[in-house]
């Protein structure tokens, strides 16, 4: 610790992201990023924005992927868009703009461990509503006073989705507060909740290009909602970086999301491989979570997480494995290819006998 750090640093507990290991022959199913190349037609761009233009900053609004994102959701206008660099910040601009209130931000107490770390970075006071037994976001349970409510659907790490009524239950009691809809992998299976936003005021979904679009690394993610709740994250994004989303990003993403039939073909493949992968971890004794995302939660009946995490890894396939309550029995197994999937298979055949 240094004698130089703020108050707020010293109390900061950061997000540990999975780890991007440089080993040979990797397999590397531990970070949900999508086994298939981005689309030809987003590369194309890529290539096509390295060029003299570099020189002019990019366009500090991102109209031009903001009405991409008009376009694929048929949305009336660009004032219902905003984007950011990848949907973690766009999430850190939702925690700060919308939900630090007096009463306090209600999210599941499984979910995507960096909604507590915003909360430390920004002093949002919150509350954990307890999954059920099998690991379902019960809607009831939100019915209670609250600054704001966020939860993934499809949830991380579970992958077990919502349906929109249930969610439309929710946005029809809860009228007084931002509901945030974090829709990281809800191409894969999931109904998204953008068609609600026209109605709801207090709705906003959130989407990024890391997973279903196979952009981890060009970092571009973005929000629905009322215009109003928009307007929000521009102000605090306009007090923080003109230009969160550089040339590449907006060419890059334009044309991903242009490209639909790439799209369907490689979350299609991704679905089918995640139904095959969960039909044969069941034949070898784990206990699967319907997943509607782009990776599997599982338990083994009689192995130890912690110890397969390690067993698999010294075989150079990496997976992930929180040691947090109730979920400590189970890893987080991202859908790979199908030849990778069947090399995780044989490495787990050979460790569960
Ligand atoms: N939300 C959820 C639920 C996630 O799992 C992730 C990926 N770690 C993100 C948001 C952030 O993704 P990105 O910043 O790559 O858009």
């Amino acid at each position: 610790m240094s004698q130089y750090w703020s108050d707020l640093v010293r109390r900061l507990t950061p997000y540990v992201p999975g780890e991007q290991p440089r080993l040979e022959r990797l397999i590397k199913l531990n970070t949900n990023e999508n086994p298939y190349p981005p689309s030809p037609r987003a590369l194309a761009a890529l290539r096509q924005a390295a060029g003299d233009e570099l020189r002019l900053y990019p366009d500090p609004s991102g109209d031009a992927l903001k009405q991409a994102v008009v376009d694929y959701y048929g949305l009336s206008g660009r004032e219902w868009v905003f984007v950011g660099n990848g949907s973690d910040e766009v999430l850190a601009f939702i925690f700060m703009a919308l939900l630090k209130h007096q009463r306090p931000l209600l999210f599941p107490d499984i979910t995507y461990s960096f909604y507590p770390v915003y909360c430390g970075l920004y002093d949002i006071d919150y509350r954990n509503v307890p999954l059920t037994d099998d690991f379902c976001v019960r809607i009831e349970d939100y019915a209670q006073p609250n600054g704001g409510i966020i939860f993934p659907n499809p949830n991380a790490p579970t992958g077990r989705a919502l349906a929109l009524a249930e969610i439309q239950r929710l946005l029809a009691v809860n009228t007084d507060s931002v509901v945030v809809v974090d829709e990281a992998y809800v191409d894969f299976g999931g109904e998204s909740a953008v068609a609600l936003c026209a109605r709801f005021p207090n709705l906003l979904v959130v989407q990024t290009l890391s997973k279903s679009r196979s952009l981890a690394g060009l970092r571009v993610g973005f929000a629905v909602g009322h215009p109003a709740l928009i307007e929000a994250l521009e102000r605090v994004k306009n007090s923080f970086n003109s230009y969160p989303l550089d040339r590449f990003a907006l060419a890059g993403a334009v044309a991903a999301l242009e490209d639909r039939d790439y799209f369907e073909q490689t979350r299609n493949q991704v679905i089918a491989s995640r139904e095959q992968l969960t039909r044969e971890l069941e034949m070898l004794g784990f206990e699967v979570l319907p997943s509607a995302a782009n990776f599997v939660f599982a338990r083994h009946r009689d192995h130890d997480a912690a110890g397969l995490q390690a067993q698999l890894r010294a075989q150079s396939i990496i997976v992930r494995h929180f040691r947090a309550p109730r979920i400590d029995q189970f890893l987080r197994i991202t859908v790979g290819t199908d030849a990778e999937c069947a090399a995780l298979l044989g490495a787990l055949r050979s460790i569960v006998g």
